[in-house]
Order: C-alpha cells, then sequence, then structure tokens
C-alpha cells in the first residue's frame, strides 16, 4: 500500500514553506507540475518545473478561472491505477498518472475579513483548487493531497524515512483534512451569501468553525468540551464581538467550561451597562449575585457584594471600566475563579499576580448589548437556534398603570432591577435600590417562590449586616415575565417594594393592577418578556 511519489502538482496561494518542499520533492527526483505563480516561485529558487499549460496543452485562462480543470489532470487523479479499463483510457487519451496534490486555496476568508466589494470576494471563490482536493482525495489509495503547509515537515520526513513514498494511513489522514478543509471553505462561502442577503436563519445554515482551544472537561470532569469558534469574521448572526473568545487571558489557571459559561453570562450582562456608571456584575452559576453601579469601582464593587455576600465566594466578575488597584484589592480579599473587564492597570495587575489561580480576562472595549448574535442550544437528535434577546428596554413603551405613579427615583430603581432580572434565570425576580441589586430570586419553577427567596436573601443579608431592615423596604422589583396571579406581587409588596416593573399581558392583570393599587405601590409595564432557561 505504500505509494512512490513520481509527479507532484503544486498549486497554491500560501506559498509557506512551498520552496524548502519543492527542494525536498526535487532531491526524490519527483516531477514538478505547477500553476503560474507557484511555478514562478519554484524556477526561482533554481527548481525544474512544468507549466500547468504545457502539461494539460491548454492555456490558463479567464483571469485564472480555468487552469487545472482538465481531463489531464482529473484523470492523472482520479484514475484507479490498478483498473485495466482507468489504465487503458489514460492510455487512450494521453493521461499520466498524478501521484501528489499540493493545494491551498485562493484567500477567500480573508478577503470577506479585509472587507473586499462583492466582486472581489467573488474572485477570490477558487474553483480548480478544491476540485484537485476532491479528486485527489477521493483517490487517497493512489494518491497523496496536502492541503496545510504546516504538513510539509511530515511529509518531507514521511518520504525521506520511506523511499520517496507515502503509506495508506497517512493519505487516509491527509484525505479527511483535505474534505475538512474544502467543507470548511465552502461553509464559508455559503456563510458570506447569507451575510450578504441578510438571511437571519437560512435554510441550510453553515458556519464554518475551527477549535480555538481544547477545554479540560466539560460541564462535569466525566464530559468532553471545546471551544469553537467562527473561522469566517463578520457573520451577521454570529459576529465576533470582544467576546470571552476573544478575551486575552492575563494570568490564572486555563479557562474551564463553567468559567466560560459564567464568564460569557457576566460580560452579557456588564455590556447593559456600557454606558452606565461605574457597574460591577458578581455571577454565580450563570446568575447574577449582586450588581451595583455607583461613583466608582469600588464603591460599586462593594455594594454589589452586599446583596450577597455569602454566594459571591468562587464568584465571577465583570466590570465596565478599567480595573484599578483599590479595586482589584478588594476583589481579591474573597476568593474569585475569574475576573472579566475592559482593560486592567498597572497597579490591579500586580495585585492579581499574587493570585496565581485567579484568571483575569480582557476584553477591549465593553460587546454592543444590542448586538446580533445566535444562541444555540442542543437538544436530543438537534440544534435549536434563535437570534439573540438583543432587546433593550424601550422607554416609550413604559405604561405606568397604577394610581401611583413613580418617583423619578423609583422608576431608575425599577429600570436597573429590570435589566438585571433579563439575565436572570427564569422565573426571575429582582429587587433593585439605590442603583444596585437587594434581592436576586433565581430559577425558581413559580414566579412566588422566587419572590419569596429573593425578598428573604434580602433579609439574610441584613441580618449578617446589622442592618435595622431588609433593603427590600422601599425597593423598585422587577420580573421578567408577568405575575399570573396577584400572589408574587402581594409577596413583593409584603417585603416593602413600591415599585413593581413587568411586562403585563396576563390575563388576570387587572386582579394584580387591583392587588398593586390596594397595597399603594406604582406599578410599570413594559410589553417585554425576557425569559432565559
Ligand atoms: P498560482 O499562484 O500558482 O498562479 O495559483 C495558485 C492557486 O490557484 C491555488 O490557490 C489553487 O487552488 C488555484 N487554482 C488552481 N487551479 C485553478 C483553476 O482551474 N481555477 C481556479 N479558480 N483556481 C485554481
Amino acid at each position: 500500500t505504500d505509494i512512490a511519489i513520481k509527479t507532484a502538482l503544486l498549486s497554491v496561494s500560501d506559498k509557506t514553506g512551498l520552496v524548502e518542499l519543492g527542494q525536498a520533492l526535487a532531491a526524490h527526483d519527483i516531477k514538478l507540475i505547477s500553476t503560474g505563480g507557484t511555478a514562478k516561485l519554484l524556477r526561482d529558487a533554481g527548481l525544474a518545473v512544468t507549466d500547468i499549460s504545457d502539461f494539460t496543452g491548454f492555456p490558463e485562462m479567464m483571469d485564472g478561472r480555468v487552469k487545472t480543470l482538465h481531463p489531464k489532470v482529473h484523470g492523472g487523479l482520479l484514475a484507479v491505477r490498478n483498473n485495466p479499463e482507468h489504465v487503458a483510457a489514460m492510455k487512450a487519451h494521453d493521461i499520466s498518472a498524478i501521484d501528489l496534490v499540493v493545494v491551498n486555496l485562493y484567500p477567500f476568508r480573508e478577503t470577506v475579513a479585509k472587507g473586499a466589494g462583492r466582486q472581489e470576494v467573488i474572485e477570490n471563490i477558487d474553483i480548480g483548487g478544491p476540485s484537485m482536493v476532491r479528486s485527489a482525495a477521493k483517490n487517497h489509495d493512489h494518491v497523496t493531497i496536502v492541503t496545510d503547509p504546516k504538513d510539509y515537515p511530515s511529509l518531507i520526513s514521511e518520504l525521506a524515512d520511506n523511499g520517496g513514498a507515502t503509506t495508506l494511513d497517512s493519505r487516509r489522514r491527509f484525505a479527511a483534512k483535505a474534505y475538512a478543509a474544502t467543507a470548511q471553505y465552502d461553509a464559508a462561502i455559503s456563510a458570506w451569501f447569507a451575510a450578504d442577503l441578510k438571511e437571519d436563519l437560512p435554510e441550510l445554515l453553515t458556519v464554518p468553525l475551527k477549535k480555538a482551544s481544547a477545554l479540560r472537561y466539560g460541564e462535569n470532569p466525566h464530559q468532553k468540551a471545546a471551544l469553537y469558534i467562527p473561522t469566517l469574521p463578520n457573520l451577521p448572526e454570529w459576529p465576533i464581538v470582544n467576546g470571552i473568545a476573544q478575551a486575552e487571558q492575563i494570568q490564572g489557571k486555563a479557562l474551564s467550561y463553567n468559567n466560560y459559561g459564567d464568564a460569557d453570562a457576566a460580560l452579557d450582562l456588564i455590556s447593559e451597562f456600557c454606558d452606565a456608571a461605574p457597574t460591577v456584575v458578581i455571577l454565580k452559576h450563570a446568575n447574577p449575585c449582586g450588581v451595583a453601579s455607583g461613583d466608582s469601582l469600588i464603591e460599586a464593587y462593594k455594594a454589589a457584594l452586599a446583596c450577597d455576600s455569602v454566594s459571591a465566594f468562587g464568584g465571577i466578575i465583570a466590570v465596565n471600566r478599567p480595573l484599578d488597584g483599590a479595586t482589584a484589592e478588594a476583589i481579591t480579599s474573597i476568593f474569585t475563579e475569574v475576573v472579566v473587564a475592559p482593560a486592567a492597570d498597572e497597579a490591579a495587575k500586580a495585585i492579581f499576580a499574587k493570585k496565581k489561580n485567579l484568571r483575569l480576562l480582557i476584553t477591549g472595549a465593553l460587546p454592543d448589548p444590542k448586538r446580533n448574535g445566535l444562541n444555540l442550544r442542543s437538544i436530543a437528535g438537534g440544534i435549536l437556534l434563535q437570534s439573540r434577546d438583543g432587546s433593550l428596554l424601550d422607554e416609550q413603551a413604559l405604561q405606568v398603570v397604577t394610581e401611583v405613579k413613580p418617583s423619578e427615583q423609583q422608576m431608575k430603581d425599577a429600570l436597573f432591577a429590570w435589566t438585571v432580572a433579563k439575565h436572570v434565570k427564569s422565573n426571575a425576580i429582582v429587587y433593585a435600590r439605590d442603583n444596585a441589586t437587594v434581592g436576586i430570586g433565581a430559577g425558581q419553577m413559580n414566579r412566588l417562590e422566587s419572590a419569596r427567596i429573593a425578598a428573604w436573601k434580602a433579609e439574610d443579608a441584613a441580618k449578617r449586616a446589622g442592618w435595622p431592615e431588609s433593603r427590600t423596604r422601599g425597593s423598585a422589583v422587577a420580573s421578567d415575565a408577568f405575575f399570573p396571579f396577584a400572589d408574587g406581587l402581594v409577596t413583593a409588596t409584603e417585603a416593602g417594594a413600591t415599585t413593581v416593573i413587568q411586562p403585563g399581558g396576563s390575563i388576570r392583570d387587572q386582579e394584580v393592577i387591583d392587588a398593586a393599587n390596594k397595597a399603594g405601590i406604582a406599578m410599570i409595564f413594559t410589553g417585554t418578556r425576557h425569559f432565559r432557561h
């Protein structure tokens, strides 16, 4: 099954390592055939090369659109060497065998990435290259196909160790890689079309992905995991933003699967505060356990921590300003897993450096909270996709439905609570006061329970801190979806909330409005629901 290589066809756009490879092939007396630019480079290096047009007896034409698309090339690649009919056909049509193909394709992704116009992008769709790759890879019983310059050294050493021949095993591996390369290439092209046509969720979704890092394990140690990122930038539905996948890790252990998920959730929430005062998010298991804005990051951090200092242990922190030394010092006073920041000054970095395990991620500017994007979730036998919840509160759509109208401060607290509730797992109830959350109820199977838990946690925090009363007194409370019954609202008013913000839209809205009026509190309907499961 070893095949000695006598003829090689080289046609590459990325000319990295080409000359060294050409020299190694020539040293085995392998005949080299090449297309225009590739042939020139090899010849300039003093190697003997046959031009593809001499090999096919046909000129390269139409701006290079037709170079290698010829039966002499594809016959030479596809012929089964031990099939008498194939051999007869080769003889009849003067086709000679090609044993090795080295091809990499027109730089389509790079052309899209640099923002080229439609015509230039189209011209960079390689046709002959993928055709050769596919022909050679199909016939890997006889032909070797190499598509990645990183594989040249291993090919060179295989030829050296194996008397100028390749093994079936390595040809199969190269063929598998070759089909992955053409599949990725076509995926990039179809994704570009979808973007160009502004198709939201196309009939056939192809997103070319590459493994960015292997993770030690998944959610649990017995699960496998890896991070994949798109290879084509600027897909409208999957834009590469200053996200966690792109963040620079300054220090700490490698991020785990759970770290990625939590850090992403924290960044998603903090990005809602991109234009706000200094703000800090403390998050655990994808749910915030404290969010606050203040005059400085350190003030915001202290206020966020006060919401639930117990849960903050081992938390993920995100901030909306460059991190300073004082805030870093405060953060490191309790065990923290990950810190996400747009930037960090030298003092902050020096303080974190003392905590070897703490992961510090620098994202640059915060991502746009309104951006497009896709959420992906797998179900048995399929994948669910939805466009990202990038809808921000529309102040025009707000409707005060009670006799009591909210004061300016109450409205501010309500909007703060609402913004956080959008990022809390349903059923979500968030109490906020003075630009800080004071009680968060997450992930319960009924809204009443979430309201109770949030109020109970706020009371617990007050006891620990020695405050005279729970800070839900005089707070605003947000609910991610409507109250189906008045009981959830009654719990919130009993906890002392004086303002309620919720989507509205229940058939029992009137019952809930009556309860609010009876309690003498203000209630705002947003008209938008923010489930998060
Ligand atoms: P060169 O720099 O050698 O002139 O061109 C190399 C590139 O041309 C490679 O990326 C290869 O995939 C591509 N190529 C080879 N044959 C054809 C063909 O017949 N049509 C097109 N469009 N591209 C080709």
